[in-house]
């Protein structure tokens, strides 16, 4: 099913690059893995899946220290400032930055693992829906800048989740703004190039506004069992 799952999804993705005059190759597919069990991700591995999101700090660190070979590991959920070590020690990229306190957490937690840790700002751009997140651009601004004098983090970009919602409007009016405050914080001197945006329901409107990490789970693996935890299963 993974494999059958990830044709389908590719040759999407291929399509709406195409429409929207965009190469594929632009896009970094981070298969998000939270709640399925490392077979899975032994599955997706083997048919070329190299990007893998979890948005649980232990079960990422879990799952790291049985698997980690040939993975590019992401932390995409929220994080909690005693949780930052397991997030450093095992993400290639934390995407989920909302506050000073850890930024400044992921700095020291980097320094000590001899690392630079790269991360992405998460913007709450739909308000309601989403409690995680900046909310204004002053902020984001002032840790934008604030994370440019860290020695230990190197900050890539911005992410954000649209919300759960049919109405397309507004789906694509979260993905424009985030990439407005992307191009507004370059023009203030920075040079983020990744716009972490689009899951399963959509990915599509996130591509054709400039996304360059999509994160789908449903579309590969499938509905996520939540009666069994991934490590029962
Ligand atoms: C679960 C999750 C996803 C993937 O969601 P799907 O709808 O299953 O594709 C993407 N981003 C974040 C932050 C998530 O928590």
């Amino acid at each position: 099913m993974i494999r059958e799952n990830l044709n389908r999804l590719r040759q999407k993705i291929k399509e709406i690059c195409q429409k929207c005059d965009r190469k594929p190759e632009e896009i970094t597919l981070v298969a998000v893995s939270k709640n399925n069990p490392v077979s899975v991700i032994e599955e997706a591995l083997k048919y070329g899946v190299k990007n893998f999101g979890e948005n649980k700090a232990q079960e990422l660190r879990d799952k790291f220290e049985v698997k980690s070979d040939g993975i590019i590991w992401h932390f995409i959920g929220h994080l909690q400032t005693n949780k930052v070590k397991y997030a450093v020690k095992a993400a290639e990229l934390i995407h989920s930055v909302d506050s000073a306190k850890v930024l400044d957490e992921i700095n020291k937690r980097a320094a000590s693992e001899n690392k630079i840790q790269k991360i992405l700002f998460e913007v709450n751009t739909s308000d309601e829906s989403n409690k995680y997140g900046l909310k204004n651009f002053e902020d984001l601004k002032m840790l934008a800048f604030a994370a440019e004098e860290l020695p230990n983090v190197k900050a890539l970009g911005l992410m954000t989740m649209a919300p759960y919602t049919d109405d397309k409007k507004i789906i694509r009016d979260c993905f424009i703004q985030l990439r407005q405050w992307k191009d507004e914080l370059n023009g203030l001197g920075l040079q983020y190039s990744e716009l972490s945006m689009g899951m399963t329901n959509d990915f599509d409107i996130a591509i054709e506004e400039g996304s360059t990490i999509i994160r789908i789970g449903t579309a590969i693996f499938g509905e996520r069992d939540y009666s069994q935890k991934w490590n029962e299963q």
